[in-house]
């Protein structure tokens, strides 16, 4: 079961299962200490860090990612110092975003929403406009109030209610940044904890997505940039294209099943996501099934294509992040149009756009890549989880990881991020870590 190093002794033989970045995070802290085995069913390592290979007309192969795209410094302590150690590099740009409500022609971006008071009542802008701008500072500045006196324990929807925030507010400006910042449907925001909606707005300026106040970066050539240096570092037996089907932790062991049968370790670390953990756990130790059991996920449509008509008609108005409108018999269906250009500031031929949740048909021949990605489904019943989310590792064989955990340097309301993720698989590590027995 364990391999022999010359100078180090026996290492444990640990299974990753699960190539993202919470895999690749626990697999790279534990890389020193451990015979690695680094599963994932994709015939590719990185998860929703997904990048696209796309060539231009004139030949060259551009890096496109389609999930994971941005972070910053501030907000991902773990992972920049990870890129730092892998000598990752990325690129900045400036923030910016522009809401647009296709069939009222409303459009607003990061410009109007700066102005002072007497720049925006003399700027001739629609009065919706003027009212939303309104009640985003006020709920902007009342949250931050609310926040630091503990009054934002309940979901979003009834935080609104209380403080008597209108429907326009809410599907003109809330329900566009909110479903880009948690990629979730319209129809769950109004469940998120209104703490974590407030606490990433108070971390990230105003703005959020797409705020001017935050330096935002991207991974030069795509986020496949770094998950080859982090293998390359962890230098595990990968595994891909090979499907865990099931885990069954032992007094002595873990054993992970594939098509190719069953094999020991004697650990292993599940980064995989919270529902597919349940349902490959063959004997769950309670708590964490306890915990797993909580688990809601949703999914979200991506296309990566060149149909501009996802993007306001004026070509001035487009920004990084691009937050559309438009009714479908009667709902609202809000999206969000990355573009893909500036974010990654490609040197390019043609406009590149990620779409999310795009209500409309794009057009067939502009279509590089469809994808469906899944996520936790952030409400209040995750956050309370998150009190004692990490007790589900302690004494285990088999250790949990996935950015449904949050992330412990910065607290209950980081979940669902790439910095999330990471911190998870560095948390099961060093939990493994601390329990192996001492030579
Ligand atoms: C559309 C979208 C945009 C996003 N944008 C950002 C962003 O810009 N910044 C940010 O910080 N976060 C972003 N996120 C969130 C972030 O990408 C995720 O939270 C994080 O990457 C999840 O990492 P993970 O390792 O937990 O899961 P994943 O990246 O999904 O990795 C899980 C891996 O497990 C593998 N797997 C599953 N089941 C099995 C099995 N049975 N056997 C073997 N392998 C298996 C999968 O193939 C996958 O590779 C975005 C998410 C989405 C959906």
């Amino acid at each position: 079961m364990s391999a022999q190093t010359p100078n180090a002794g026996p290492l444990p033989a640990v299974a990753v299962i699960g190539a993202g970045v919470s895999g690749l995070s626990a697999a790279y802290h534990l890389r020193q200490h451990a015979d690695i085995t680094l599963f994932d069913e994709e015939d590719r390592a990185g998860g929703h860090a997904n990048t696209v290979h796309v060539e231009e007309p004139g030949g060259e192969v551009l890096g496109i990612d389609t999930a994971f795209v941005v972070f910053n410094r501030p907000s991902y302590p773990n992972m920049s110092r990870f890129f730092d150690e892998l000598n990752v590099d990325t690129l900045r740009h400036n923030g910016g975003f522009t809401f647009f409500d296709i069939d009222s022609g409303l459009q607003f971006s990061t410009r109007e929403m700066s102005m002072s008071d007497e720049q925006a009542a003399a700027s001739g802008l629609p009065p919706e406009f003027l009212r939303i701008r309104a009640e985003a500072r006020r709920f902007h500045a009342q949250g931050r109030h609310d926040f630091l006196r503990k009054l934002t324990d309940m979901p979003l929807g009834e935080y609104l209610d209380r403080g008597g925030y209108s429907e326009e507010f809410r599907h003109g400006y809330v329900i566009l940044l909110a479903t880009a910042v948690w990629s979730v449907p319209a129809h769950l925001i109004w469940e998120m904890p209104a703490t974590t909606v407030i606490a990433f707005f108070m971390a990230h300026d105003e703005g959020g997505l797409g705020g001017e106040q935050v330096e935002w970066r991207t991974v030069t050539g795509g986020s496949v940039s770094y998950v080859r240096k982090a293998l390359d570092a962890i230098s595990p037996k990968l595994r891909l294209g090979e499907k865990v089907t099931g885990v069954r932790q032992e007094d002595d062991g873990v054993v992970v099943a594939t098509a190719s049968g069953p094999e020991r370790f004697d650990y292993a670390v599940l980064a995989v996501h919270g529902d597919q953990a349940r349902e490959l756990l063959e004997n769950p130790d309670p708590v964490q099934q306890r915990t797993l059991s909580r688990m809601r996920y949703n999914s979200s449509s991506i296309v990566l294509h060149t149909d501009t008509s996802v993007m306001p008609d004026d070509r001035e108005r487009w920004e990084n992040w691009n937050y559309g409108k438009v009714a479908v018999d009667g709902e609202t269906r809000p999206y969000v149009a990355y573009y893909m250009n500036r974010l990654h500031r490609l040197n390019a031929r043609r406009d590149y756009f990620v779409t999310m949740d795009y209500p409309r048909e794009i057009r067939e021949d502009s279509v590089i890549r469809e994808l469906t990605y899944h996520h936790p489904v952030i409400d209040m019943d995750l956050r309370t989880l998150q009190k004692d989310i990490y007790t589900v590792n302690e004494g285990t064989r088999l250790k949990l990881a996935g950015s449904y955990f949050h992330s412990k340097q910065l607290h209950y309301d980081q979940i669902g991020s790439h910095e999330a993720g990471f911190s998870s698989g560095m948390e099961a590590a060093a939990q493994l870590l601390r329990e192996l027995p001492r030579a």
